[in-house]
């Protein structure tokens, strides 16, 4: 049966998706993708041209609405759009000529370590969780504030658009929502409580942009969007086949996967696999401060008027980003999807660790000198084995982060609920049952991240998606990996591993 259709833009480190559901199935009609090019200008930068990310969504937006013409379906019945992108990553453009000052500075960029360190040494008793209280997160190259500093300090366009008011900063949601409203000729300035969470320059317990922070990064507040909650009408679609639709959704992507997962009560947790890896577990309407190295993150508001809900989040950096290494630096694997049977092949390690800490490492250790590192290495090492390393390294990963959550709040997760474009290798969930020692459970429908967009954009516009309705939660199907090894072994691996992350904090001593 089909009901009013709600749509996602997804906007993901790797690749930019639209899709369409039917929201009274919450069923993916049509979609469409279209990968995201990354340049990698210096050692440690990371960088994507602000221009291309919005053609990607105009192409897959146009895409989407011809497919599903030739099902015979009326895009006339997409009744709200939703936008959910990678976050952090950071833009400023010309709000009179419209155009971008700088590439993207994507989130796993490096080129603000040494501010940091800077920024720590000046901290008292040189502590990077100088910032926490307000922010729930440590001073880290990952978050917006130190990029936008950077770009202030050594890109004289974005200078210049400060100091005579042009300038306009945002995270790829903000720069996606201006442009596509109106760009130049009156677009809207906003951004939402999840995506702004991650700047560094808000307040998580006064829900606003904090002068504090502002001063201490030195950022002008005029130039920050107008901060909006999760789920309402920020402005309608100025052009293309869908001009007039309200976009009325917006979350961060790890925010959306946890809406798509369904994970509304205090307590319920998703790990989703993508570019990097992050495991999100719902803590309810106040803000739980980590003594594991977690971040305190802003989860979702879904309307003006509903109260937030925050989440703990371990985030790890490098998790399919390690499989396009070895698919673009090694070129061993021809493309992600071989990286399951180079690995199946063997089934072991054969005693290789691979630490893959290319971009320092995130939770819970927040180290941005650590580095990777390849060790056990024997004359038997192959390919294979290095392979197999590289999907064990995401499932120990992983495992550290859950500890760390299970030791904030005492209650230990009993199944993992998973999502993510990494999730399609088999492999690798069946290796994180036997890591983390439980079930881990994969959704049937894997767009969970889109979705939650969808429905966030939808319930702005009156339209419920059946699975807000918790009565429906039965009708999900899913697939579940149960652990397969014992405990001693993972213990045993588990333990390796850890020596290993020493070493890539240390390797230079
Ligand atoms: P993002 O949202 O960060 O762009 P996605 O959820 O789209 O990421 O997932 C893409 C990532 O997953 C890529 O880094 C890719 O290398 C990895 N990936 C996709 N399929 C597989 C697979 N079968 N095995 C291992 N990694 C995979």
């Amino acid at each position: 049966m089909l009901g009013p259709l709600v749509a996602a833009i997804d906007q993901g480190t790797s690749s930019t998706r639209f899709l369409v559901f039917n929201s009274k199935t919450a069923e993916l009609l049509s979609h469409h993708q279209v990968e995201i090019k990354q340049s990698f200008p210096k050692e440690g930068w990371v960088e994507e041209d602000p221009k291309e990310i919005l053609q990607s969504v105009y192409e897959c937006m146009e895409r989407t609405c011809e497919k599903l013409t030739q099902l015979n379906i009326d895009i006339s019945n997409i009744k709200a759009i939703g936008v959910t992108n990678q976050r952090e990553t950071t833009l400023v453009w010309d709000k009179e000529t419209g155009e971008p000052l700088y590439n993207a500075i994507v989130w796993l960029d490096l080129r603000t370590q040494s501010t940091v360190e800077r920024l720590i040494n000046k901290t008292p008793g040189r502590n990077k969780n100088h910032l926490k209280h307000k922010t729930g997160l440590p001073i880290s190259t990952y978050f917006s504030a130190v990029k936008l500093r950077w770009l202030m300090d050594n890109v004289d366009e974005v200078h210049e658009a400060v100091v005579s008011h042009r300038a306009m900063f945002g995270t790829v949601d903000s720069w996606l929502i201006w442009c596509l409203t109106g760009g130049k000729s009156g677009g809207v300035h906003c951004t939402d409580v999840t995506n702004a969470s991650r700047t560094m320059l808000f307040n998580i317990h006064t829900m606003d942009w904090d002068p504090e922070l502002c001063k201490y990064f030195g950022i002008p507040m005029e130039i920050l969007p107008r901060v909006r909650s999760s789920s309402e009408i920020y402005g309608l679609m100025k052009s293309g086949a869908l001009s007039g639709i309200p976009i009325s959704g917006c979350l961060g992507d790890q925010s959306a996967a946890l809406v798509g997962q369904m994970c509304f009560q205090d307590g319920q947790a998703k790990n989703t696999y993508g570019t990097g890896c992050f495991l999100l577990r719902n803590t309810g309407p106040k803000p739980v401060m980590s003594d594991h190295g977690l971040l305190t993150t802003v989860a979702y508001k879904l309307g003006r008027d509903k109260p937030a809900c925050y989440a703990l989040e371990g985030s790890v950096a490098i998790a399919g980003a390690v499989v396009r290494w070895l698919q673009d630096n090694l070129g061993i694997i021809g493309s992600s999807e071989e990286l399951e049977k180079l690995a199946a092949s063997v089934g072991t390690s054969y005693g290789c660790y691979f630490v893959p800490a290319f971009s320092g490492l995130y939770a819970p250790y927040w180290e941005p000198s650590a580095r990777g590192i390849i060790c056990g290495l024997t004359q038997f090492t192959n390919k294979s084995h290095l392979a197999f390393a590289a999907l064990e390294a995401v499932c120990f990963q992983t495992r550290e982060i859950l500890d760390a959550m299970n030791q904030d709040s005492g209650i230990p997760l009993t199944q993992l609920q998973v999502d993510g474009g990494m999730t399609s290798n088999r492999l690798l969930m069946q290796l994180q049952a036997d890591i983390l020692c439980i079930p881990v459970v994969k959704p049937s429908m894997p767009e969970t991240t889109a979705l939650g967009a969808a429905m966030a954009a939808g319930a702005a516009e009156g339209v419920s998606v059946w699975s807000l309705n918790p009565e429906d939660l039965s009708e999900v199907t899913s697939e579940k990996f149960e652990p397969q090894i014992n405990p001693e072994e993972s213990e045993f691996r588990y333990a390796r591993w850890k020596k290993a992350v020493q070493k890539s904090m240390n390797w230079e001593t």
